[in-house]
């Protein structure tokens, strides 16, 4: 059996991992949806769909449960999004989500869903870490080591920090 998660992971965080901990007790395989894949160097969506998919994977290196990362653009079309995201996924069983739409759509769509507690939400949201690092707050601690790694290894705080400023 496998099962469907799905964000935007800008970035990935303590609450994603903690989500994901959780769903590999319950599935043989997890899949990862990377959203608005196409979406980079702005502000709510600092990160390209390929920095994205090397958190997630780095940082559930030591999960013991077989995954797979795809990232998947947005087609704004709400009617059809299901069939979109099942086009370009392995297939699964069961969605994991807490998003109103997201849970509406596959219900429509007669595919099950289940809805994980969030973990520390005011802390572990991809807003409140992106503004941290804006800041100059510490935010390390909110994401999964390797995802510090990566931010660094892209020198994703100084592309955070110049992209928000305006000319
Ligand atoms: P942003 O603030 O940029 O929207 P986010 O933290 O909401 O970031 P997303 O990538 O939008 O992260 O969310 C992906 C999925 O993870 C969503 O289903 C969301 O509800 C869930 N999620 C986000 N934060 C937490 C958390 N702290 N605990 C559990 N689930 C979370
Ligand atoms: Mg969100």
């Amino acid at each position: 059996r496998r099962g469907f998660y799905i964000g935007r992971f800008q970035p990935y965080h303590n609450g994603h991992q903690a989500v994901l901990e959780g769903i590999a007790d319950e599935v043989d395989e997890i899949i990862i949806g990377v959203g608005s894949a196409q979406l980079s160097h702005d502000t709510q969506n600092p990160f390209t769909a390929g920095e994205r998919v090397l958190m997630i994977t780095r940082a559930l290196e030591t999960i013991d449960c077989p995954f797979y990362v795809i990232p998947i653009e947005d087609i704004r079309r709400n009617a059809l999004w299901v069939s979109h995201v099942t086009s370009m996924s392995p297939p699964f069983e069961i969605c994991y989500t807490s998003n109103p739409l997201v849970i509406q759509l596959f219900r429509e769509a007669n595919i099950r869903v289940k809805s994980p507690p969030m973990y520390q939400r005011e802390s572990l949201s991809g807003t409140a870490i992106r503004q941290r690092i804006l800041d100059g707050e510490p935010w390390e601690d909110y994401v999964p080591a390797p995802v510090v790694d990566v931010i660094s290894e892209i020198e994703g705080v100084q592309r955070l920090r110049t992209i928000a400023e305006t000319d």
